[in-house]
């Protein structure tokens, strides 16, 4: 089967999925900040969310190309694949950095959906994007870590049962690096709300389900040490390039669903007796739009595919994750502009649609951040800071 034929029948499964569920589904959910619980088992039981597991830990063994056909045909049908797609990667970085035992343990029911592994802890208020400078430490006790600290913005902490969490274990004067330091640990969350955790969700501009995080004592097991103790960033930073490239064919997928809507209206409705489509002020931005989807998935796909063979992709990643955020909200905006007033009504799914895309342009890193990397690492002009 050509490679070409296999991704068309991913996008078609996952399509038959998202059909049963239907745009009203996600504006409800929207409107009630509620969870697409149905949807997600759904998704979880066909085997998707579990598709970047190797078969010996019972998942699908495909790679980074297949899991961003999912998500781009997700957020094509009008869905919002945010509230699931870090079950895909999370599990990422135990799949690199753990023991064999904690793989044999989280793996295998992360892939048929027993767990769900669907949140990171990393971004701190007083320090966001700053990472390294992160204050929650984690303090070594006999047989566990005691955290103490704050996070913000933890995504699906309330829908997921375990969270990769970074923490620091050797404070700011001791280290002797920027990245030494810290550590990463796989964090139960079942019952932690009675063992030191506060969970407080955030009023936000999209239905993300991201909370603030309060560790209070928090104990967790030493055996949860998530690769080498103080080497916990790299944990973290090896999970990024998958992150970035599924989150760019989030965006890939967005796109084109602003583009098949805003045509489809272009060409049906009828002002001054014509179709407005017929005024270049309203195609040629579509047209624009399009080119910019089309540019900007051809290097998704390149990063996807380096990813896949193994290969060193940052600069790619990072292309692709801003490119595709640049061309999904140019193509939002155009998609509501097209449709005049009508865009502004929450019965037409656009403004749901253009409020989800708008938060790549700053999460999971900000595109400042990703020029910065590409001015820096790139193209070797000097650090900014
Ligand atoms: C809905 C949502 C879900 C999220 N989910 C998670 C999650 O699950 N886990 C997690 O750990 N985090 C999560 N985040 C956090 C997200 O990764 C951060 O918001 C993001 O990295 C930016 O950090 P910040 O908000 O602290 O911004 P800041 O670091 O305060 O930056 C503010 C602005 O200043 C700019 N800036 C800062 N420094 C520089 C510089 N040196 N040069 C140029 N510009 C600069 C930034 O680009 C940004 O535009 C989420 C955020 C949101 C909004």
């Amino acid at each position: 089967m050509s490679s070409d034929q296999h991704l068309q029948e991913i996008r078609e499964s996952v399509k038959a999925i998202c059909d049963s569920y239907g745009e009203d589904y996600w504006r409800k959910l929207d409107q009630a900040q509620g969870y697409p619980t149905e949807f997600v088992k759904e998704i979880t039981d066909s085997g998707f969310l579990g598709c970047l597991i190797p078969e010996a830990y019972g998942g699908a063994g495909l790679g980074l190309i297949e899991a961003c056909t999912i998500l781009e045909e997700i957020s094509r049908s009008g869905g919002h694949p945010g509230a699931a797609h870090a079950q895909m990667y999370v599990m990422g970085s135990v799949l690199k950095h753990g023991s064999e035992e904690q793989k044999q343990k989280y793996l295998p029911a992360i892939a048929n959906g027993e767990l769900r592994l669907q949140s990171f802890g990393v971004t701190e208020p007083s320090t966001g994007t700053d990472t390294t400078s992160l204050k929650t430490t984690a303090t070594r006790a006999q047989d566990h870590y005691k955290i103490n600290g704050q996070k913000v913005w933890i995504s699906r902490v309330q829908h997921s049962d375990l969270m990769v969490l970074l923490a620091r274990t050797k404070s700011i004067e001791d280290r002797s690096s920027k990245t030494d330091g810290l550590s990463c640990f796989i964090v139960d969350l079942r019952g932690a709300e009675e063992r030191g955790l506060t969970i407080r969700p955030i009023d936000a501009m999209i239905n993300h389900h991201a909370c603030e995080l309060f560790f209070d004592d928090f104990e967790v097991p030493a055996a949860n040490l998530l690769g080498e103790e103080h080497k916990g960033f790299r944990v973290v930073m090896d999970g990024m390039n998958a992150e970035r490239i599924l989150i760019g064919a989030e965006c890939i997928g967005d796109a084109r669903y602003f583009t098949d809507k805003a045509t489809d209206y272009a060409n049906s409705r009828i002002v001054f007796d014509r179709p407005i489509g017929q005024n270049q002020g309203i195609s040629f931005p579509i047209a624009t739009a399009y080119a910019q989807t089309e540019a900007a998935a051809l290097m998704v796909e390149k990063a996807a595919r380096l990813f896949d063979g193994g290969e060193a992709c940052g600069p790619e990643a990072n292309m692709a994750k801003m490119l595709a955020a640049d061309a999904s909200w140019k193509a939002g905006d155009t998609c509501l502009q097209t449709h005049g007033g009508f865009g502004i009504s929450r019965e037409y799914h656009i403004e749901r649609k253009l409020r989800e895309t708008r938060l790549y342009q700053i999460a999971p890193i900000s595109t400042n951040l990703i020029l910065s990397y590409l001015s820096e690492h790139v193209l070797g002009m000097p650090r900014s800071f």
